[in-house]
């Protein structure tokens, strides 16, 4: 690889962030910058690695493991933009440059992790460890990077690491390749309805589609997306079966069309390697591999989790099942009760146990109070503030940026948020950052951003979310804090940086803070009056948060069940297809519910390596956040202090510091059981 004499990464607008508050100057990057300064930047990276490699003097902490650490900010920087683009406003000229630069990371990284001259250094620090005099968190850093050194084929011979580098690069372009496919068959895919076909639809659902409509030039007509934002209140509210069956079927088969943008072949490579890595690496199965580094640490310990949640799930959804095909009947269909009329009648069987739908809801929730509400939790919880500072370009025009503050006013960060569905943002709803947080080398202060897709109101309308919605919200914005509260030395340790099952906590604690009553009085204004929700609507919802656990339960944990059957095998099946439904039929799966995630488009797992033998994570972080919630309600209040610092100082801003397990203990006292989260769902 040869460095462009064109580019100069000291001054080049992706590299050297000379825009608004230190960002960078979005005004002034050309797509076509992306390949270029990529070269240029693995090309740098590479070069400062060699030279900590080749260094004459013994190896130091200063002069490899943070030498290391700091190497490769120009990569940062433009992988951080890239990645940023490729999520949430792409075009082709981006996928082709995605498709080119996943193989090339994936290379330029084991190429490192397999550079012996380095490994040797890092290995005898490690040997050294107990006699370096290092503090809690060095120590973790030096344990933590020998050991990604190690499962990164570090000791393999030549041959072994020539292999894992292949399979690694597949592996990538892979999951490039899997992501791309569903977001075509998601942008593919629409159903143009008149007036007459929109029956039982509320008037947000009517708004959302005849924007939809409008952007995709068929003005005057509703447009059904597969936008979760506008699938799942069309399923949930249209009579017209019909056309709820022509949803459903195009939603769960994304990824599944026979055409060119299948995944079936996609996902027979992926866990063909996946596999083959994992026994290459010497683990018993690529699940053994990717647990080994987390809290939960093996596969046994995740189905000890899953299993007694699913039986009792299932026992809750046949239940519910059974009382749905009764409304079913009564509403005069003969119909058994399929998997498109679920949503239905669950809806219809809400109204009539808690007299009231989620449409009631919604005038209550506008975006920018619950934004509001986002914010002054955090102020409550943790003494930060937030500024808007409007005009500010980012990556595109929706996105707004705003600065955060310390209770004592000092600076502590930017948050960028981007919250409106459009055709160039993948689906779903992240968490991610320009620049992380640490005190190393000159240290750096944290950028970090939100993507939503909410339906975007027409002009002049205030958008206005679910409840579903206003939680994600919350949920993202939980990451987000995790992020900018992070007070750590060590880049690799920082902010959200810390094992999968442990990094939803954040995420999932915060979202108890939407119901909490007084957030709900203060930021839950109706859009037209100003007036707060009713008390009595208030009490309902509360009343109604845990109806339709054994749906939403059976949804997920079959998507966590079906991930690890794939991954906790020593090999990879020949047709995962027929596997996931053997799978399904084997653990009893409800004809009338679908996994929340089918195999042809299950992001999480297939997209990249992130949450593969990993989907689980969610319900393991579900155990400890209804037991850290558990721990302020005991006091009988929400925001009390003294449980809001120690909650800041062991998990909000201690990052991959420490081990997991002792983070927790250090907040709670002692580790959670699974109790707590089954009452929340409202299992037992
Ligand atoms: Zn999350």
């Amino acid at each position: 690889m040869s460095v462009s004499p064109k580019i100069d990464l000291a001054r080049h607008p992706l590299t050297h962030w000379a825009g608004p508050l230190g960002l960078p100057d979005f005004t002034r990057i050309e797509d076509g910058d992306f390949g270029p300064v990529f070269d240029a930047a693995l090309a740098a990276h590479a070069a400062e690695v060699d030279a900590i490699a080749a260094n004459a003097e013994p190896a130091t902490v200063a002069n490899t493991l943070e030498a290391l650490e700091l190497a490769g900010v120009a990569l940062d920087r433009v992988s951080s933009i890239f990645w940023c683009r490729a999520g949430a406003h792409t075009n082709d000229a981006i996928q082709a440059m995605e498709r080119e630069i996943s193989p090339k990371m994936a290379r330029h990284f084991s190429a490192i992790s397999m550079n012996e001259q380095l490994f040797a250094r890092i290995d005898d620090l490690y040997a050294r460890r107990a006699a370096l005099g290092l503090d809690a968190e060095t120590l973790r850093v030096l344990e933590k990077t020998w050991k990604g050194f190690v499962r990164s084929g570090a000791k393999l011979d030549p041959e072994g690491k020539k292999r894992l580098a292949a399979i690694q690069e597949e592996l990538a372009s892979l999951g490039a390749k899997f992501g791309q496919n569903v977001l075509a068959d998601e942008k593919e895919w629409v159903l143009f309805l008149d007036e007459g076909d929109l029956a039982g639809l509320p008037e947000f659902v009517r708004g959302a589609m005849a924007q939809a409509a409008e952007t995709r030039g068929q003005k005057g007509k509703y447009a059904v997306t597969l936008s979760r934002s506008i699938y799942e209140p069309f399923t949930t509210f249209s009579e017209r079966r019909d056309l709820r069956e022509k949803a459903f079927k195009a939603f769960a088969g994304r990824g599944e069309t026979g055409g060119a943008t299948d995944n079936a072949g996609v996902v027979r490579d992926t866990l063909r390697l996946r596999a083959e890595k994992a026994k290459l690496l010497r683990y018993d199965s690529y699940a053994a591999l990717k647990l080994d580094d987390t809290m939960a640490k093996t596969p046994k310990a995740v189905m000890e989790l899953l299993e007694p949640v699913w039986n009792k799930a299932r026992e809750k959804a046949a239940a519910d099942e059974a009382e749905l095909q009764r409304l079913a009947a009564a509403a005069g269909s003969n119909d058994k009760l399929a998997a498109w009329d679920w949503r239905f009648y669950q809806e219809k069987l809400r109204a009539e146990k808690y007299a009231f739908d989620e449409a009631e809801l919604k005038p209550y929730l506008q975006l920018e109070k619950i934004i509001d509400a986002c914010f002054d939790v955090a102020t409550r919880l943790f003494g930060v503030t937030f500024k808007e500072k409007p005009g500010i370009a980012a990556w595109h025009p929706d996105a707004r940026v705003f600065e955060v503050f310390n209770a004592d006013g000092s600076k502590r960060g930017l948050f960028l948020a981007d919250y409106f569905a459009r055709q160039s943002k993948r689906s779903g709803a992240w968490m991610s950052s320009l620049q992380s947080g640490h005190r190393l080398g000159k240290g750096s202060t944290p950028v970090i951003y939100n993507i939503m897709n909410f339906a975007k109101p027409a002009a002049g309308e205030p958008a206005l979310l679910s409840l579903d919605e206003a939680k994600t919200l919350f949920h993202e914005f939980g990451h987000a804090l995790h992020g900018m509260l992070t007070d750590v030395t060590w880049p690799s340790v920082s902010g959200t940086s810390v094992s999968r099952d442990f990094v939803e906590l954040p995420s999932q604690l915060y979202e108890h803070w939407l119901t909490v009553p007084a957030v709900l009085e203060k930021h839950a204004l109706h859009y037209k009056t100003g007036k707060a929700m009713p008390k009595e609507l208030l009490d309902k919802m509360l009343a109604a948060k845990t109806f339709g656990a054994g749906f939403a339960t059976v949804e997920f944990t079959s998507s966590a069940l079906v991930d690890m059957a794939y991954h906790a095998r020593p090999d990879a099946p020949a047709e995962p297809a027929a596997f996931e439904a053997e799978t399904l039929e084997k653990l009893g799966m409800p004809e009338a519910i679908v996994m929340r995630h089918r195999t042809p488009h299950f992001l999480h797992v297939f997209s990249g390596e992130g949450y593969s033998a990993g989907y689980y994570s969610y319900m393991w972080s579900e155990v400890l956040d209804a037991d850290a919630f558990a721990a302020f309600e005991e006091t009988g209040d929400a925001f009390n202090p003294a449980m809001a610092e120690k909650l800041r100082k062991h998990i909000y801003s201690a990052g991959g510091s420490a081990d997991p397990e002792e983070l927790y203990k250090a907040f709670r006292g002692k580790m959670p059981s699974p109790e707590a989260m089954m009452e929340k769902r409202g299992l037992t």
